[in-house]
């Protein structure tokens, strides 16, 4: 079904990968915590899901190149005797892996952070020590020892991170390289520090060993390089013995989207073919590819050899076995929220993913056929209630699940209608293909009663919540509507809005009123729109966005003075701050609510009385648990809706699948 990514792939020093599927290199928050178990079970996983060749996460040859005050180092004897359990695990499951080697530099979250000049990043307070000539020379060698470390611990090759801002990606460019020695100046100079490191680590190890060298296709911020030096740095690491050239986009200070949301599939792949132009080495391409026939249309119109898939590995470790089968209805499909991955990695704790609460807990959540068979209903068809019945069911458990709308899904069923996060009808698809398989009797518009639930040996409760109505006098105007309503469509809002309440649906519904769909579906029109160009000789391959006249007027306003977005994703929320900026939405918080009327809503604000006109009034004042059903087991946000989010409610049914 998809015969280009089942292709195997020539590599040099005679090694042949059995597939075009990469799995792409993710911090998983086990590195620093010398979690080799995990590790090892984690990557076993995917190569037996079918991964030609998986990267670790990021390991710092140094001291220096340490991502945080915790070590994620790969530097001693120790550190590969340490990593010989995951190379072990990997290789008895069928499968290779490289291991990633990321120096930091100025991104450094700890106090010995050095790049090549002495500039703050934007998104550090600290600001890095210039490397003397003698540190650039020890931290190459210490590339080329960390790499000939690696094969003895059983690597089959290295991925050198030169990508996302890093130091490699802080030598190329003059935004951060303002060097007036050999490793600065003009871009010879600058990219000696790349093609170096390539060469030693060439010489460090053996023909066979694969160099995976992860290029910055795209920088994406101002200074940065343009695609004619980096088809120059392409060919030069080519000549200093890469095997293969991975594809990193934007540097982490970059403010334009590159994984999110908002990033419509397989969005960059234009800028792997300039790569692919550039040398004779097999190219990846990589970011929002998150099904096969998104991969599948990549390396057919030429644009790269192999594809890279990180997170699309997180929501299924089998993504590739499953691909190869034909199996598409049975794959789960990263809906890129970012919320159990990136953002737990930047709050310190392990990834996992919010689709396949197994991911990165597979020694934990282990799935084991039940003992005896029992009857279980569940009540409520939203996220928490379908992971429940498919674990329950795929355990031996007879299962009916009821659900009161004509359909699965619950609450995904809004928010798939909000710009970018169409990817969450995947979700619904994925498992209702899952209760079919295992034989679950799914009943739509259908609310069982007492004695309907009586003849169960187990009843679950998933029956989600009900938006909260706050008590502010006028709230019964007909101008105030729910969220739900308007993401439905059943209320078309006019043209001033106010929205009350400021949280993740708040936030979901003004993207609805005033984003714009097309630019997270249509690679050109998020391109317009963010102001990304193909031009080869702009640095950064930006220009300025598109700007966008406001369809309506809108006002958000929440009682708290917390940050407005505080509750967002961490690696998401600036995507939907700088939107929403854009569109011209007003903020504002410390407000302490009035009344709603014919005019508006009035509201006092820093001790002023204000009046917001409003055409339409939309409640987003959070949730209420829904209990219309007794049973032994509440689960997702029935059990609690306060700070509820699909991750915790997906993570509750499976767990309690697998506990049942
Ligand atoms: P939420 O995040 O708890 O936000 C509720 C909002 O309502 C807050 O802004 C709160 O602000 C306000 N509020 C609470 N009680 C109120 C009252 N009595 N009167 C007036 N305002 C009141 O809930 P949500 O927006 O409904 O989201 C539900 C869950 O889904 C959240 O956990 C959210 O993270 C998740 N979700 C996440 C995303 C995402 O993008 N990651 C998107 C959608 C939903 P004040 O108290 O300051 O007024
Ligand atoms: Fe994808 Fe979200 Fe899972 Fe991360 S948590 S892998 S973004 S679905």
């Amino acid at each position: 079904m998809y015969p280009r990514l089942f292709e195997p792939l020539e590599l040099g020093g005679g090694v042949t990968l059995p597939n075009r599927i990469l799995m792409g290199s993710m911090h998983t928050g086990f590195e620093a915590r010398n979690a080799f178990g995990e590790l090892a079970a984690f990557y076993a996983e995917r190569a037996r899901g079918g991964a030609a060749l998986i990267v670790t996460g990021g390991y710092s040859p140094n001291v220096a190149g340490n991502l945080s005050a915790h070590r994620a180092q790969f530097s001693t004897a120790a550190d590969g005797k340490g990593h010989e359990a995951i190379t072990h695990a990997v290789h008895a499951a069928g499968g290779r892996i490289v291991l990633q080697l990321l120096h930091s530099g100025r991104y450094g979250m700890h106090d010995g952070i050095v790049a090549p000049s002495p500039i703050k990043s934007p998104i550090n307070p600290r600001v890095p020590r210039e490397m003397t000539a003698p540190d650039i020379e020890q931290t190459l060698d210490a590339f080329a020892a960390a790499a000939r470390l690696a094969r003895e611990a059983g690597y089959d090759g290295v991925e050198i991170m030169g990508s996302e801002g890093y130091l490699i990606t802080q030598f190329l460019a003059q935004r951060t390289n303002q060097r007036r020695d050999e490793w600065g100046g003009a871009l010879a100079n600058r990219m000696r520090f790349a093609a170096e490191c390539v060469r030693r680590v060439r010489e460090a190890t053996h023909a066979a060993f694969i160099i995976v060298y992860r290029i910055s296709a795209l920088d994406l911020v101002e200074g940065g390089l343009s695609t004619e030096e980096i088809q120059q740095v392409a060919r030069a690491v080519e000549a200093a013995g890469a095997t293969l050239l991975n594809t990193g986009v934007g540097w982490h200070e970059a403010r334009i989207p590159t994984i999110a949301q908002a990033v419509p599939r397989g969005a960059f792949a234009w800028a792997t073919r300039r790569l692919k132009e550039a040398v004779r080495i097999p190219v990846v391409a990589s970011n929002r590819i998150n099904a096969p026939e998104v991969a599948e249309a990549i390396l057919e119109r030429g644009e790269a050899d192999m594809v890279s898939l990180a997170r699309a590995m997180l929501a299924d470790e089998a993504f590739a076995a499953k691909a190869r089968r034909g199996d598409r209805a049975g794959i789960n499909i990263c809906i890129a929220c970012n919320q159990a991955c990136l953002d737990h990695y930047f709050i310190g704790e392990p990834v996992s993913c919010v689709v396949n609460p197994r991911a990165g807990r597979e020694t934990l959540l282990v799935l084991k056929k039940a003992e005896t068979a029992k009857t279980i209903a569940v009540v409520g068809g939203g996220p928490a209630g379908l992971v429940c019945a498919a674990t329950a069911a795929e355990r031996g458990h007879r299962v009916t699940l009821y659900e009161r709308e004509a359909e699965l899904g619950g609450q995904f069923n809004l928010a798939k209608r909000v710009p970018g996060k169409q990817e969450f009808a995947e979700s619904v698809a994925y498992y209702a293909e899952r209760l079919k398989r295992a034989g679950v009797q799914v009943l739509l518009n259908h609310a069982p009663s007492g004695n309907e639930l009586e003849k169960f040996h187990e009843v679950v409760v998933a029956t989600g919540i009900d938006p909260r109505r706050p008590d502010i006098p006028g709230v019964g105007h007909a101008k105030v509507v729910s969220y739900a309503d308007v993401l439905n469509g059943r209320v078309e809002p006019g043209a001033e809005v106010v929205i009350l309440g400021m949280g993740g649906i708040g936030f979901d519904v003004a993207l609805f009123l005033a984003g714009e769909r097309r630019a997270t579906v249509d690679a050109k029109a998020f391109e317009a729109h963010w102001g990304i160009t193909h031009a080869a000789s702009v640095p950064g391959n930006v220009i300025a966005g598109r700007e966008n006249a406001p369809k309506r007027r809108i006002t958000m306003m929440k009682r708290s003075t917390t940050p407005f977005g505080h509750t967002l994703g961490r690696t998401t929320g600036w995507v939907h701050r700088a939107e929403l900026a854009r569109h011209g939405v007003r903020m504002l918080k410390g407000v302490e609510y009035r009344r709603i009327d014919d005019a508006g809503v009035h509201a006092l604000v820093d001790g002023k009385e204000i009046l917001v006109k409003a055409d339409t009034v939309i409640l987003c004042a959070g949730q209420l648990p829904r209990r219309e059903v007794q049973g032994a087991h509440v689960i997702g946000g029935a059990r609690e809706a306060g700070e509820l989010d699909a991750k915790r409610a997906m993570r509750e049914g499976a767990e309690l699948g697998a506990r049942l």
